[in-house]
């Protein structure tokens, strides 16, 4: 298994093996580059409250985001993703004020597939480049929020969904000596404890109803699937844990897993455990200290 790689290690062993995914990859590592900014974390409210009753901590949070901040790494993510593949309208279409960067910004931060299906069709695609792309989007201040709130998830936290962003789990990993099950979260990094017979998705307990599906030669990552939902989650072994930057790329890197899974006819739900509602506005009081800059600094 892909146990210990990290980082700049997994992409260039992707890269190698996946040429087609090479677009993909470019996009991952250019967010991988922005989340190390710790320039993010100055958008992430404050939140008082501990993740009760089932609600992830990102649900209703109103950033006061840099417009800068966003425009910019918006800008830089379209135009990657659109030299992927040609004939992807988005760059153009923010460049002409066809698509807004903070509306984008906002459907991506909040996981909304129809949000970003209309911003889509305004564009001009129609092949859901943007639920692709979207949680790439994302992640810079998805991983500034699970930074800044882990200490406020509840311990006793036991939906199958992310206790930050609310997205279903990329992967379960069984960690440690005595085998403590977690479930991680690929767009925020999110890490939290489930029993080890749980089907994440619908809560069966039922070990008849619970199976995993393992193939020869690599015991130590499995599809645990469950025949109630007939929804799978791809579990694998780690003496540590994946860092959190890193989950979304060992979920691409165990993508062998996800067609055994397929080829059973088991999948994973389309849309978010949890539905939230998240506010990008522009924080007014960056912009003025800006404005202030320009005009008292001089020509930058
Ligand atoms: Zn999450
Ligand atoms: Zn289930």
């Amino acid at each position: 298994m892909a146990r210990g790689k990290s980082g700049g290690a997994f992409l260039s062993t992707l890269d190698t093996e996946h040429a087609e995914w090479r677009p993909l990859l470019a996009l991952v590592e250019a967010a991988l580059g922005e989340m190390e900014r710790p320039v993010w974390s100055e958008s992430v409210p404050a939140r008082e409250h501990s993740a009760a009753i089932g609600e992830p901590l990102v649900s209703g949070a109103i950033m006061q985001v840099t417009p800068d901040l966003v425009r910019r790494w918006v800008h830089r993510a379209m135009t990657i993703a659109s030299a992927g593949a040609s004939a992807i309208p988005f760059a153009d279409a923010l460049a002409a004020g066809r698509l807004d960067h903070l509306a984008l910004f906002e459907a991506a931060v909040a996981g909304d597939p129809n949000r970003l299906d209309d911003l889509a069709q305004a564009a001009g695609d129609d092949r859901g480049v943007l639920k692709v792309v979207g949680p790439i989007l994302a992640m810079p201040i998805l991983h500034a929020c699970r930074r800044a709130w882990t200490p406020l998830v509840p311990a006793a936290w036991a939906e199958g969904y992310c206790p930050i962003c609310g997205d279903w789990p990329a992967l379960a990993e069984t960690r440690g000596l005595d085998g403590q099950r977690r479930l991680r979260c690929g767009r925020c990094g999110g890490d939290w404890r489930t029993e080890r017979l749980r089907c994440p998705f619908c809560g069966e307990r039922g070990h008849e109803n619970l199976g995993s599906l393992v193939s020869e030669g690599s015991e130590q990552q499995t599809v645990d699937v469950c025949e109630r939902c007939r929804y799978y989650v791809k579990a694998v072994t780690a003496l540590v844990p994946i860092r959190p930057e890193d989950v979304f790329l060992q979920d691409l890197a165990t993508l062998v897993l996800d067609v055994i899974a397929l080829e059973r006819g088991y999948g994973r739900p389309t849309a978010k455990g949890r539905r939230v509602q998240v506010v990008a506005k522009p924080s007014r009081l960056r912009t003025l200290f800006r404005l202030h800059q320009w005009t008292t600094g001089g020509a930058r």
